[in-house]
């Protein structure tokens, strides 16, 4: 099985090492995981304390290796509308297995934080949050999947924490899904918002429609930032995967690979 979402203290709030991490998905039997530490860009404040150094990346990961656990080393880039340049430029850095592209700030703040809340009603809050999703998506070519759609959920500020719901937006959401699956990207289901909001994010509704459409990439994660929490879920989430698409992808080299379960 497989998490390909998750954060050690290469990350800005990863909370364990890479070792540790490893050893925790030997133990959840995993059979191949990807590092996927954030990038991200604050588009009002100084981005230095959100993003790796290629440095503090090596140092963490250049050595590692395990004898049963397949490892892959990729990045959490945060997808602004006009961060072109930096993801083309931290993309080729390194060789990465796989990009992850997240939306984490919408109207210039962090959804996560109350000041993106106040003054919005729930039905707001996601409105500007889908539509800052599909302004993203389609300003950027340097990624492989969309992370944590319906992320806003989870947030802890979130009056609610009721998950957006697909009926309620499925038009922005169908043009989201046509513009990746018109560039070749995919999704995630990242199992985060399980014990935070009750769902996956996205909830499997959203998989069905994306494969409707005509989208195959989908990857499973846990976005754990913690090692208590590497590859909670996945097992469940690769199965839905499995239901609807018939197949579940990791990638190696920024190439999707198709598994059969
Ligand atoms: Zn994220
Ligand atoms: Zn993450």
């Amino acid at each position: 099985m497989f998490d390909f979402h998750m954060h050690s203290t290469v990350s800005c709030d990863g909370h364990d090492t890479p070792e540790k991490m490893v050893a925790a998905a030997r133990k959840m039997g995993l059979k191949e995981i990807c590092f996927t530490d954030h990038v991200d860009d604050d588009p009002l404040g100084d981005s230095s304390h959100l993003q790796y150094t290629l440095a503090e990346y090596e140092a963490g990961y250049g050595h590692l290796t395990d004898d049963q656990v397949k490892l892959r080393f990729g990045m959490e880039f945060g997808l602004l509308s006009n961060n072109q340049p930096l993801l083309a430029q931290r993309s080729r850095e390194r060789n990465y297995d796989f990009i992850i592209g997240s939306v984490h700030f919408a109207d210039n703040v962090d959804v996560y934080f109350k000041e993106y809340w106040k003054g919005k009603t729930v039905l707001q809050a996601e409105q500007t949050y889908l539509q800052t999703t599909l302004d993203c998506v389609t300003a950027h070519e340097d990624f492989d999947i969309l992370g944590h759609l319906t992320f806003l959920s989870k947030a802890r500020v979130h009056p609610t924490h009721i998950p957006v719901n697909l009926e309620t937006h499925k038009e922005i959401v169908a043009e989201i899904f046509k513009v990746l699956i018109a560039k070749g990207k995919g999704i995630e289901i990242n199992t985060s918002g399980v014990d935070r909001c009750g769902a996956y994010l996205p909830a499997p509704e959203y998989l069905r429609l994306f494969k409707d459409l005509g989208g195959n990439i989908v990857t499973v994660g846990s976005d754990a930032h913690t090692h208590d929490r590497v590859g909670q879920y996945c097992f469940e989430a690769c199965r839905i995967v499995q239901d609807i698409f018939g197949h579940v992808c990791t990638f190696e080299n920024r190439q999707p690979i198709f598994h059969k379960l």
